[in-house]
């Protein structure tokens, strides 16, 4: 592709997003560590502040951000933005974290449980979390951002499939939404709210990672170059369908075997269920077991259910192996309740992949795959879909 030179203008617009970048990261910088942070001289640093301020994308606080005093104080994005309601949808559940205009969090996390019929129920439910904010801060602009389950179109807003939902049609979610609450909606998939809080709010700011969210589906997200890869019909990540085994059980996607269908919550408590129908234990029900309750059973030693944990770990390690040798992507981390299965869980993850030929380098600082569990908290992991907002303006940018 042909690829223009940069004249002074486009220079300049480009500086400006990489500062807008830094700041939105870092939250206040002075202005001797955005020379530090962009390798530029104070005077061009100076100049292209002046031009932010100047058109009021950012402010300068003469607040001292260190202890010792005298500094020119600092400069930030401007207090004074809309703030947003950052929120995880499911068909049965809302967690939701406030965030300012700077995206840090006001107040603690919120969550909200039902069981909705129809995507109207849903709907009234998101509407109606929206206004039990909108109460407390009347005075305040506060737009919404949501992480939805399953597969979403983040240009249209429109909720394509929203699996265990009672529903099969798309929901135009941001649209019914704008025109109900006055207010701008953006939405995406609920992995990506995990790939863009990685890579906003974690402080090591690596450029290429995965995660993969393993709760009652198995989701994933990867970002390449700092930008999160979406595919051309935003059905990528679909890791929770690859097929471990052509001849397993059915999957909600039409196939049979995928990794869904061995390894995540839901597969799970599927089993378990099975098994307890025949095998009645006092301690656990069938018809409602929980995710709590399965968590319980395996922690108290259930051998059968450890057995499964197992065999769902080396499934999703197994599916990780294929991944990682064609993505060759040297992060991941994990997040999602089946990250309470703890170490062990993580450690057969991780012997599936010690086979990787490409990948065997043990020495520190190499490039070898390396898999963690995720450690950003609940409240952070939300806010990381309000950075919508932030990378569609930066992109108008750049
Ligand atoms: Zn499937």
């Amino acid at each position: 592709m042909l690829r223009p030179g940069l004249n002074n203008a486009r220079v300049r617009q480009v500086n400006k997003a990489i500062f807008l970048t830094h700041l939105w990261r870092e939250k206040q910088l002075r202005k001797s560590q955005l020379a530090q942070l962009t390798g530029l001289s104070i005077p061009a640093v100076s100049n292209i502040l002046q031009e932010l301020m100047d058109e009021g994308r950012i402010s300068h606080s003469t607040e001292n951000l260190s202890a010792r005093g005298l500094n020119s104080g600092s400069f930030q994005i401007p207090l004074t933005g809309p703030w947003t309601l950052c929120m995880n949808i499911t068909p049965t559940s809302i967690e939701s974290q406030l965030a300012d205009a700077r995206l840090l969090p006001v107040g603690e996390p919120g969550r909200q449980s039902f069981n909705a019929e129809s995507p109207r129920e849903l709907l009234d439910n998101i509407a109606q979390h929206w206004r039990h904010y909108r109460q407390r801060y009347p005075e305040q602009r506060i737009n919404l951002a949501l992480g939805v389950h399953g597969q979403v179109d983040p240009v249209t807003g429109v909720s394509q499939t929203m699996p265990q939902g009672r529903w099969k049609t798309p929901v135009e979610m941001k649209y019914l939404l704008e025109e109900r609450l006055g207010v701008q909606v953006r939405l995406d998939n609920d992995c990506v709210m995990l790939a863009l809080a990685e890579k906003w709010q974690n402080p090591a700011g690596l450029r290429d990672f995965c995660v993969i969210n393993v709760d009652y589906g198995i989701g994933s997200s990867f970002v390449i170059h700092d930008q999160v890869w979406r595919g051309s019909l935003y059905g990528s990540g679909q890791i929770g369908h690859t097929i471990v085994d052509p001849d397993g059980s059915a999957c909600d996607c039409g196939r049979y075997g995928c990794l869904e269908t061995v390894a995540s919550l839901s597969a799970l408590k599927k089993q378990a269920r099975v098994w307890l129908k025949t095998q009645p234990n006092p301690a656990l029900n069938p018809d409602a077991l929980t995710t709590s309750a399965l968590l319980e059973a395996w922690r108290g030693g259930d051998v059968r259910i450890q057995a499964w944990v197992e065999n769902a770990a080396n499934a999703v390690g197994l599916s990780l192996y294929n991944f990682l040798n064609i993505l060759n992507i040297n992060q991941i981390w994990l997040y999602g309740r089946s990250c309470s299965f703890g170490e062990e869980w993580l450690h057969t993850i991780i012997r599936q992949i010690g086979f990787n030929p490409f990948d065997r380098d043990d020495s520190p600082g190499s490039k070898a795959t390396r898999i963690s569990f995720g450690k950003l908290s609940r409240a952070q992991q939300i806010l990381g879909i309000g950075y919508l907002y932030v990378e569609s303006q930066l992109n108008d940018e750049a």
